[in-house]
């Protein structure tokens, strides 16, 4: 599991309450292949978009971090000029929150695998009992036929 991202606030002073990042990232759209990297870099959960379909980023929750050009295989994210800061405040909030939201879902997927290698193991065992039973009737069959 990935840590926290740098705090946006202490990146910006700290001061906790202004709207700092005076850039956004943007997607050229029509380069767009819809692979969603840059959605789980963006600790912001400021990108939309589904597997192959065209993504773009909400400008009121971008805080310009860069964080989501590198992992984009085709280059195409950039970063402008903003056309107003973003609430830092708001943004530290998003992160905090899908940190947890990615935490939920890393242990419910690792619940998951358990009971799915429980259920298998107990499958396993009534597989291997019942072809005990089997052997053991043959065994009982073959032992009254013979004369
Ligand atoms: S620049 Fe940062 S906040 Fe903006 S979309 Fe990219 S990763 Fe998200
Ligand atoms: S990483 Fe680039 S190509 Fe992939 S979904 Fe994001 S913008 Fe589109």
């Amino acid at each position: 599991m990935n840590a926290l991202p740098p705090s946006p606030l202490a990146e910006e002073g700290g001061d906790g309450g202004s709207r700092g990042g005076a850039r956004a990232a943007l997607i050229d759209e029509s380069r767009c292949i819809g692979c969603t990297l840059c959605i789980k870099a963006c600790p912001f959960d400021a990108i939309v978009g589904a597997a192959q379909l065209m993504h773009t980023v909400i400008a009121d929750y971008c805080t310009g971090c860069g964080l989501c050009l590198p992992p984009c295989p085709v280059d195409c994210i950039a970063l402008a000029t903003a056309a107003q800061r973003v609430d830092l405040r708001a943004a530290k909030l998003r992160a905090q929150r899908r940190h947890a939201r990615l935490q939920r879902e890393e242990t419910e997927k690792a619940e998951r695998l358990a009971r799915a290698a429980r259920e298998s193991s107990a499958a396993t065992s009534a597989d291997a009992a019942k072809k005990a039973l089997v052997a053991a009737a043959l065994a009982r069959a073959r032992g009254a036929t013979k004369p």
